[in-house]
């Protein structure tokens, strides 16, 4: 967990360090290479998070994370998902139903294909979905 990245961001910006704000960085890094839209980032909010958070605050720290480097979101279908950042940023997104995971490094040959690459995201039906 990458709390000292978080942490030395709000310090940057001068920010305000909120409860909340950690709460969903939690559920991100938990997640693993699952990315989560909103309303599942909320979902597991509320089983760790003592308070009910709404979307748009939601919306606002991952705004805030975003800008610090810290997240990334990747469209999936219809809606906009989230995932920590973390070294070699490979997504396969299903062109069914919208799941997206983060791929390992390297997955696939990418990076010895597109070493400058940023950014790729995969769009491929999902072993459910195959
Ligand atoms: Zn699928
Ligand atoms: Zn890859």
């Amino acid at each position: 967990m990458d709390f000292e990245k978080l942490q030395e961001c709000i310090r940057r910006r001068f920010a305000n360090s909120s409860r909340s704000r950690e709460a969903l960085f939690r559920v991100l890094s938990e997640a693993g290479e699952s990315c989560l839209n909103v309303e599942e980032i909320r979902e597991r909010m509320l089983a760790t998070y003592p308070r009910e958070v709404s979307a748009n605050t939601i919306y606002r720290h991952l705004e805030f994370l975003q800008e610090c480097g810290l997240v990334r979101g990747v469209q999936a279908g219809a809606s906009r998902v989230f995932c920590l950042r973390d070294g070699w940023e490979c997504y396969a997104v299903c062109s069914r139903c919208g799941t997206a995971v983060k791929m390992a490094e390297n997955c696939s040959g990418c990076l010895d294909r597109m070493p400058d690459a940023e950014l790729i995201v995969i769009y491929r039906r999902c072993d459910g979905c195959l």
